[in-house]
């Protein structure tokens, strides 16, 4: 059984929300976040979670990380040849971020900068790395996490989905414990809100994703902010 909870806001600078999100059952969850120009990244990104709710559809549902991963793969090809028929589309991309849970399992998938927590008692853990040059840059030791929240070029990706043929998608699996909760967000929460505040939200808030929608916006909301909270009973 599991609690599930989900929001999107586009915060309160930008104009257009470029993140997508979906809850597809049995108990999957995905996050995207839309880069390109004009309405580019809101398609990419939209693409992304329709793509993988239909290839999930057409597969017998006992899903491990390789079968997210194809999803992926799936999208990767239809954003591309949307992009490459349509001059306005160019460019365009979006980063996937897909978590399936069964009994004993968590699997993953994930391409970008959106990123799937996990809380267990009171350790809070980043389970993806980002596919970013400032995470490359603090892999090397030559930027800490914190300097790499502010940095500059922190929205530069090392990949994307959609804007290049092959993808290098992480995809792994990890033992689920009764209690765990587990939190899928775009960058729109992470640049804004520190860890040890997303953590006391996941365990006190009665609604967990309105909660860090509101602290998201707090502090500033520069970006489109995407949660989706799953609570493992
Ligand atoms: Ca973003």
């Amino acid at each position: 059984m599991t609690r599930k909870f989900q929001a999107t806001h586009v915060g309160r600078v930008r104009r257009n929300n470029e993140d997508s999100l979906i809850i597809i059952e049995p108990e999957t969850f995905a996050v995207a976040d839309g880069m390109g120009g004009a309405s580019a990244g809101e398609v990419a990104s939209q693409m992304l979670v329709e793509t993988v709710k239909e290839f999930l559809a057409e597969t017998p549902p006992i899903w491990d990380e390789k079968i997210l991963s194809r999803a992926i793969v799936s999208a990767n090809e239809k954003i591309l040849n949307m992009a490459r028929r349509n001059e306005e589309y160019r460019g365009m991309g979006t980063t996937a971020t897909i978590l399936h849970l069964n009994d004993k399992r968590a699997y993953f998938a994930h391409v970008g900068d959106s990123r799937i927590y996990r809380l267990r008692g009171n350790s809070f853990e980043q389970i993806t790395e980002d596919h970013s040059y400032v995470e490359t840059l603090v892999r090397r030791g030559e930027l800490t996490h914190e300097a790499a929240r502010v940095h500059p070029l922190k929205n530069v990706l090392t990949q994307a989905v959609g804007a290049m043929d092959e993808l290098n998608i992480d995809a792994a699996n990890l033992p689920v414990e009764n209690g765990d909760i587990y939190l899928l967000c775009t960058d729109g929460l992470t640049n804004m809100v520190d860890d040890e505040t997303v953590a006391n939200i996941l365990k006190t808030a009665h609604n967990p994703a309105d909660a860090l929608i509101d602290a998201a916006l707090s502090a500033g909301g520069k970006d489109n902010v995407s949660v989706i909270v799953v609570g493992v009973d």
